[in-house]
C-alpha cells in the first residue's frame, strides 16, 4: 500500500478500519519459517510467531529449544538456525570461520576437526555440513586428505594443484609455528608469575602470623579491624565438603558484616573488604597448590 491509496480519516468507515487492522495482523502474523541447518533435517519453526511471542499456527512450528549461530560462525546454506534435536551436536561442533596466512579459508571445530583450506569462504560451509553429518553418524568418516590413496600422482598434477599443495604446506607450517609461539609465551608468563606469587604468599603469611600472635583486640580499632579482615579474615573460610557453620569452632559467614556494623562502615566498603580478603586467601591457596604440585613432581 502506498500513501496515495490511503483513505482520508474523514471518509473511513468502520468496516474499512476493521479491514485495515485485519490486513495488518495478517502481515504481522504471516509465518516465516526457518529451517534447521542440518542437511536433511525437516524441522522448521515460525520466527514471526516466536518474535511476537504468539503461539505458532502449527505446534510443530514452535521455536522452543531452537538455537542460532552467532557471528564468526560458518553459515550453511540452510541458515543459522538449529533445531532442538540437533542443537547439542551443533554446539559441540560449532566451527569458526578462519582465514589462513595464505588468504585461504578454513573452519576450526572445537573437536579438533578443521576444513581443508579453500580459496573461497563459501566452500567451507559444505565441508562443515559434511563434518556434522559424519559426527551424526549419517556419513562414514572421511579419509585424511593426505593419505596415500587420495594423493594425486605426479603425472596428474597441474601447476594449480601443485600451488594448492604448497599453500597447504605453508598454512600447516604457520599453524605449528604459531602453536609453538603461544606455548613459549605461556611458559614465559608462568615462569615470571610463579616466583612472584610464591614470594607474595610468603609475605602475606608472615603478616598473618604477626597479627595472630599479637594479643591485642584487633576488632576495637577501625583500621586494625580492616587489616585483620583482609590479612587474616574474620569469616569462617572452611570450604571442606560437608562443613556446616557452627558456634564452636568457626566464625560463620556473618562476622564481617557484624564488624562493619560495629564500626559504622558502609555496605559497599564491607563488600569491598570481603573481596580483598578473597583475593589474598585465593593467592595464598593457589601458591600452596603450586608448591604442592612442584613437590609431587620431585
Ligand atoms: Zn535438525
Ligand atoms: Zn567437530
Ligand atoms: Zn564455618
Amino acid at each position: 500500500m502506498n500513501r496515495e491509496t490511503r483513505t482520508p480519516l474523514a471518509d473511513l468507515t468502520e468496516n474499512q478500519l476493521e479491514t485495515l487492522y485485519a490486513e495488518l495482523d495478517a502481515h504481522r502474523n504471516a509465518p516465516q519459517l526457518r529451517h534447521c541447518l542440518i542437511p536433511g533435517c525437516l524441522r522448521e519453526f515460525d520466527a514471526m510467531a516466536r518474535m511476537a511471542g504468539d503461539p505458532p499456527a502449527q505446534p510443530s512450528w514452535s521455536g522452543d529449544g531452537w538455537r542460532q549461530l552467532g557471528n564468526g560462525s560458518v553459515v550453511p546454506r540452510n541458515g543459522r538456525y538449529v533445531c532442538p534435536d540437533h542443537a547439542e551436536l551443533v554446539i559441540a561442533h560449532h566451527a569458526r570461520r578462519v582465514q589462513t596466512v595464505s588468504g585461504r579459508w578454513t573452519a576450526a571445530c572445537p573437536c579438533g576437526w578443521a576444513a581443508p583450506s579453500q580459496r573461497w569462504y563459501g566452500l567451507v560451509a559444505p565441508l562443515w555440513e559434511e563434518h556434522l553429518l559424519t559426527e551424526l553418524g549419517d556419513l562414514p568418516p572421511a579419509p585424511p586428505v593426505t593419505d596415500p590413496e587420495h594423493r594425486t600422482p605426479l603425472a596428474e598434477h597441474t601447476e594449480q594443484s601443485l600451488a594448492e599443495l604448497y599453500d597447504r604446506l605453508w598454512d600447516a607450517e604457520t599453524d605449528s609455528q604459531e602453536a609453538r609461539e603461544v606455548a613459549r609465551a605461556a611458559m614465559l608468563g608462568y615462569s615470571l608469575a610463579v616466583p612472584a606469587l610464591l614470594g607474595a604468599k610468603t609475605s602475606l603469611e608472615a603478616l598473618r602470623q604477626r597479627i595472630t600472635l599479637d594479643s591485642r583486640d584487633w576488632t576495637a580499632d577501625k583500621t586494625d579491624a580492616w587489616l585483620y579482615a583482609v590479612l587474616v579474615g574474620v569469616n569462617c573460610e572452611n570450604t571442606d565438603e560437608g562443613h556446616v557453620h557452627n558456634d564452636i569452632d568457626c566464625n560463620g559467614d556473618q562476622a564481617l558484616w557484624d564488624l562493619g556494623l560495629q564500626h559504622d562502615i558502609p555496605t559497599d566498603q564491607v563488600i569491598r573488604t570481603g573481596h580483598l580478603r578473597w583475593w589474598v586467601a585465593n593467592a595464598v591457596k593457589v601458591a600452596q597448590q603450586i608448591e604442592a604440585g612442584a613437590s609431587d613432581d620431585s
